[in-house]
Order: C-alpha cells, then sequence, then structure tokens
C-alpha cells in the first residue's frame, strides 16, 4: 500500500491541503528550472528536482546530483543509483514506487560536499516537496541527508538502521549507497538496514492485532472433580 490517490498542494505559509491553492509539486519543480539562488547554478547542466511517485508514502533522499544525474536530470541513475535499485528490488519495492529527491538540486563541481551555505539555501525545496508529497517514511541516505532532516548534527555511522520519529514522518537513515560501492565493509550493512526497513513498511500495512482478552474476561476453566 504505497500509494495515495490525491495530489497535494501547498500555500505560501507551508500548510498543505487537498484543495486547490498556489502550489503543486509539479510548480515548485518548475519555480526551480531556472533557479540562481547559490553559486551551484553556475556550474550544472540543469537542476535535478526528484523522481517518482509524487504520492509515495516512502522518500529517498539523497546528498547532491553527481555527473550523470546532472547530465540526465534525473537523481540516482549512476552507479549508485543501480545500487539503490537493485536494493529496493530486494526487499519488493521499485523505483516507480517511491519518490528521490537530493538534499541539493545542482551538481557540486567535481562532486565536492557541499557548502553549509549552499545547504541552507537549497534545503527548503526539499522541505516543501516532503510536505507535498506526504510520505509516512523518509530514507536519508548518507551523513548530509540525516543531518540535513534531522537538524542536528550526527554520525550516519551511529545511527544507520535506526527509525527516529518526527513530527510529519518518520525517520530511517541509510548508508549511502555511494559510500557502500567504495567500501565493501558498508554494502552488507546496508543489505541488513533494507530488510529492516522492510520489516519497518510490513509492520506499518499490518492489519491491527485483536486485542488481548484481559485474564478477568477469559472463560474460567470448569473444575470438573
Ligand atoms: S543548488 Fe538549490 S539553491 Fe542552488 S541554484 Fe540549485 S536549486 Fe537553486
Amino acid at each position: 500500500m504505497l500509494y495515495r490517490p490525491h495530489r497535494r498542494r501547498i500555500d505560501n505559509e507551508g500548510s498543505s491541503s487537498y484543495d486547490a491553492s498556489p502550489m503543486s509539486l509539479d510548480d515548485l519543480c518548475e519555480s526551480l528550472r531556472n533557479c540562481q539562488q547559490c553559486r551551484l547554478a553556475s556550474g550544472r547542466t540543469q537542476v535535478v528536482f526528484g523522481s517518482g511517485n509524487p504520492d509515495a508514502s516512502i522518500m529517498f533522499v539523497g546528498e547532491a546530483p553527481g555527473f550523470h544525474e546532472d547530465k540526465q536530470g534525473v537523481p540516482f541513475v549512476g552507479a549508485a543509483g543501480k545500487l539503490l535499485t537493485e536494493l529496493l528490488e530486494s526487499v519488493g519495492l521499485s523505483r516507480s514506487q517511491i519518490y528521490i529527491a537530493n538534499v541539493i538540486k545542482c551538481r557540486p563541481p567535481q562532486n565536492r560536499d557541499p557548502a553549509p551555505d549552499e545547504v541552507e539555501t537549497c534545503k527548503p525545496f526539499l522541505f516543501q516537496q516532503i510536505q507535498l508529497i506526504k510520505p509516512h517514511m523518509v530514507c536519508s541516505m548518507g551523513n548530509f541527508a540525516t543531518q540535513t532532516l534531522l537538524e542536528r548534527k550526527v554520525g550516519i555511522t551511529k545511527v544507520h538502521g535506526q527509525p527516529f520519529q518526527l513530527s510529519e514522518f518518520r525517520l530511517f537513515p541509510l548508508f549511502h549507497p555511494a559510500a557502500a560501492l567504495h567500501n565493501d565493509n558498508l554494502l552488507p550493512l546496508l543489505r541488513e538496514d533494507f530488510q529492516k526497513l522492510k520489516r519497518l513498511l510490513d509492520a506499518m500495512v499490518a492489519p491491527p492485532q485483536k486485542p488481548a482478552v484481559p485474564a478477568s474476561d477469559q472463560p474460567v476453566q470448569m473444575d470438573l472433580f
């Protein structure tokens, strides 16, 4: 049950509703097409807004576009993207069921780390995407996405695979697939975390259990002797 039927809109104060109001996800994407709000605009081929199901219940958030993403305008299409697709399939998910975006929408030169002011400038667009999509679960991939969404300094090595209940959604931090490609020790941990994710998602859609009958209400065993 990863789809919801209605498209959402968001008003200028950030509240969302199902009614017609000023901004939809497509509007937000269009409004960023020529964004010049930070220095990364000068080196990009195009803004990489996000892709997938706009009504998804689960969203994946990475750091920033790389070379292939910048060329194609789609997040996670290089080697890390291939690994992400494989990991998703290993737990019965397809890319068409989820939504993928990055904290930063334009490629930093030579894939350098995003600078703090670039993150500050671009992250409100990620928050707007989340408000519009309203996922139940957001999987942050790597340190940048995790720290941005948790709004505090944490190390992914410590918090990966642990769900955090935030006010609007549950956050599930994962190692970044690109890190797992460069460090053989991380790949088994990432695979394990995907299995944990599957169990969490299964629990979210499982029908509620019948409440246990209190001991005092249970039928009394007849004393036959
Ligand atoms: S990185 Fe974000 S803030 Fe900077 S130009 Fe691109 S879309 Fe605009």
